[in-house]
């Protein structure tokens, strides 16, 4: 493919990630060949797939799983690194079985759970319960943050945790944003690194897992289901599809269920030595509010790393959107003015979002479901979300989730949400940022 159209994809090589760096592409999966037979077939391995796999062999169910490229190709080999341990609309949980109870006991107790698998497996992925910072320029912005986020605490799952000027030049070394909130539980995480260490431990618990597989068909046999790769095929019980902003034409619901969104992420080289202590010394991850255009995330490399939406027709364009960041950087920490910061790598991915401000867990046919759509938040609900998926499959009851299973329905202007965030809010907001006003 073209390498212009594969920016303007989010479908460059996953080894031009950062997070793939320095460490380099993790081992290759052996592609399907011959006729096989599992109780559950896992189509894609994002860190939903990863999640789902990991937890139904734990669960002692015989797993395959079957991943078009590598583990982590897609979203999640690409993303932020951000952990974002937040829910975006209590309100939609109305519409949940027992309204929502269960699932947010399950949040409240899960939260952390890109740090908690990455510890009780031992998954080496940077993942670090840092905090995340939100830095406002003034009181009002926060107040209107803290106004705004004030659910999260009211159902018991988060703190804010106002920041006065002094907490945030101790945390952040700049004196740019003197109010911020900070929420404890959320952080970093390499997601490369925590979707390979995941499908890594579903291997060791029994799962196999394939790559350069891609599931190509689906065809009833009785009571079950085979998928086909074009060497092989799996005879399984159920089947969950995992694709998300990336999916092929095999399952026609998957494909316009959502509106694709491509986003840009870089990574500097190491940062210089003195300035180590200068940008972020206390290590959080950090977003801006009201406007999130420079969300940032300083890694055990001491690289930062930062991400946005690409200019319509320029997502190719690294040093465009490198520089629009560096001159970012050397207005909120002017010590980087006179020291050299080079980009080390730089990426672009797809995001999947859906009019609800939560995933989709989709049941097409009996047996056939999908997990999928976590907009730019799933380092959490991902793995949260495939552990719970797992636990369904495992016990029988898919029809008593703590969440709705839904028909993915066709959305009707797919392109729509990039229209409204690329070509209107995001440049908007960079004129704002320009002039000064955010
Ligand atoms: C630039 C960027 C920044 C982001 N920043 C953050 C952040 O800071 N924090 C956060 O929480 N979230 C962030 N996100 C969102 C997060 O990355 C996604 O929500 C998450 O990775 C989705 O995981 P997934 O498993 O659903 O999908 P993916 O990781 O996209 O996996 C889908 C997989 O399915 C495979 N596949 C498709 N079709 C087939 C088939 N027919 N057969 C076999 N395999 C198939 C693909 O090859 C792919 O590997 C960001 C996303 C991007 C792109």
């Amino acid at each position: 493919m073209n390498q212009r159209i594969a920016f303007e994809r989010g479908e460059v090589p996953v080894a031009l990630s950062g997070w793939t760096k320095p460490q380099g592409t993790a081992r290759e999966w052996p592609m399907l060949t011959g006729d096989s037979a599992a109780d559950a077939v896992v189509i894609g391995a994002g860190l939903a797939g990863s999640s789902l796999a990991l937890h139904l062999a734990d669960a002692g169910v015989a797993t395959t799983v079957l991943e078009s490229r590598q583990p982590g190709w897609g979203a999640s080999g690409r993303n932020a690194g951000h952990v974002l341990p937040l829910l975006r609309d209590l309100k939609l949980f109305e519409r949940f079985p027992d309204g929502g109870k269960r699932f947010l006991e399950l949040f409240r107790q899960h939260l952390t759970i890109p740090f908690d698998l990455s510890a009780k497996h031992g998954i080496d992925s940077d993942a670090v319960r840092s905090g995340y910072i939100n830095g406002m320029k003034t009181r009002k912005a926060q107040d209107a943050f803290l106004r705004q986020h004030a659910y999260l605490e009211q159902a018991g799952i988060q703190r804010s945790i106002a920041l006065d000027a002094a907490q945030m030049k101790e945390r952040l070394g700049t004196t740019a944003y003197p109010f911020g909130v900070l929420f404890e539980d959320g952080g970093r995480v390499n997601p490369y690194l925590l979707t390979n260490g995941m499908i890594e431990t579903a291997a060791r618990l029994g799962a196999k897992i394939h790559g350069n597989s891609e599931a190509i068909s689906l065809e009833r046999v009785g009571t079950q289901w085979r998928v086909r790769t074009a060497q092989g095929s799996v005879l399984a019980n159920r089947v969950v599809f995992c694709t998300a902003a990336y999916p092929t034409d095999i399952e026609p619901a998957f494909q316009r269920a959502f509106y694709p969104l491509t986003a840009f992420a870089l990574a500097t080289a190491p940062l210089p030595e003195e300035l180590q202590s200068v940008v972020i010394p206390g290590g959080g991850t950090f977003a801006q509010a009201p406007i999130d255009l420079n969300p940032m995330v300083r890694d055990r490399h001491n690289r930062l790393i930062l991400s946005s939406i690409p200019r319509r027709g320029r997502a190719y364009d690294a040093q465009w959107h490198f520089q629009s960041q560096l001159a970012w950087l050397h207005k909120v920490w002017p010590e980087t003015r006179n020291v050299p910061i080079e980009l080390e790598s730089y990426w672009t991915g797809r995001v999947a979002m859906r009019d609800a401000q939560f995933p989709g867990v989709f049941e097409v046919d009996s047996g056939v479901y999908g997990l999928m759509y976590f907009n730019a938040w799933g380092n959490v609900l991902a793995p949260l979300m495939g552990m719970l998926v797992a636990q369904g499959l495992a016990t029988d009851t898919m029809h008593s989730l703590p969440f709705p299973l839904e028909r993915a329905e066709p959305v009707t202007r797919p392109q729509k949400q990039a229209w409204l965030i690329q070509d209107i809010l995001i440049p908007l907001a960079r004129t704002a940022q320009r002039l000064g006003m955010v």
